[in-house]
Order: C-alpha cells, then structure tokens, then sequence
C-alpha cells in the first residue's frame, strides 16, 4: 500500500463497534451502513471487514475469497435495497486525487434518484 494502515480511522472504529453506524448490511466479508452526509436520497458505505487502505490496497492485496465476498455483499446490499431494477451508481475514491477523506476502502452506493453523468 502506498500508506500504511491506520488502526485509528473511523471506519475501523466503526468495524470495532467503538462508534455506531446506521447498518444496512453486515456479512463474514463486509459491514454497510448510511453515509453520516448523504448526497443521495440512497448513499450507502459498504466496508471489507479487512484492514485495506483504499480499493488499490485490497486489490493488491486481499484474499480471491475476500475480494469476491466484498464484490458479492456489495451487488447484495443494492438487490436489498430494491435498486437494481431503478439503477444505481458505485464510486471508490482512491488518493488525495480521488478525494479519499477516510484511508480505510470504501465503496459508495447511490440511489434512489436520477444520478445524471457527473464524475464528481
Ligand atoms: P471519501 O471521501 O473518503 O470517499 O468518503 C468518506 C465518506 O464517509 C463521506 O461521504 C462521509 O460523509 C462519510 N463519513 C465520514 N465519517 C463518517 C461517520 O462517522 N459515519 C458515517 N456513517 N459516515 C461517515
């Protein structure tokens, strides 16, 4: 990983229960819960129960097991939420240039609207 991981961030925190999150999923791989700002009237964060810095890390690094188990309990929390049939958008933002805020891999979930072509 181009940093090392932080046992302090707050998803780790999260994961070790020693905050809440607003939970909407929770497997062996993954923990998914709603954004504290969303920016959709659906935005979901779903977490690997794993420490990875970002999507680059995981990728790099995580078990075949643990990268499809993620890739899986993120397809399910949308199923879940009915978000399939109406579409949806999953964002990774990885680096200073991806405006990652928390070093900790999360994948964003958004939904519940027209999302339109933004990249931002
Ligand atoms: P990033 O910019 O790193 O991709 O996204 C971090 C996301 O985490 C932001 O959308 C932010 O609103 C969300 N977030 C930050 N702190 C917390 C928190 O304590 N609880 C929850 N549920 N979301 C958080």
């Amino acid at each position: 990983p181009t940093q090392p991981y932080d046992p302090a961030n707050i998803f780790a925190k999260i994961l070790r229960g020693e905050i809440t999150c607003n939970k909407v999923f929770e497997d062996e791989h993954a923990l998914a819960f709603h954004d504290i700002a969303p920016q959709a009237p659906v935005h979901v964060l779903v977490i690997p129960k794993g420490a990875y810095v970002s999507w680059d890390d995981f990728a790099a690094t995580a078990s075949d097991r643990e990268i499809a188990g993620f890739i899986r309990a993120v397809a399910t929390v949308a199923r879940d939420l009915d978000l399939v049939q109406p579409g949806y958008r999953l964002l990774a933002n990885v680096g200073a240039n991806g405006g990652q805020e928390v070093p900790h891999l999360h994948v964003h979930l958004f939904g519940g609207r027209p999302l339109g072509r933004m990249i931002s």
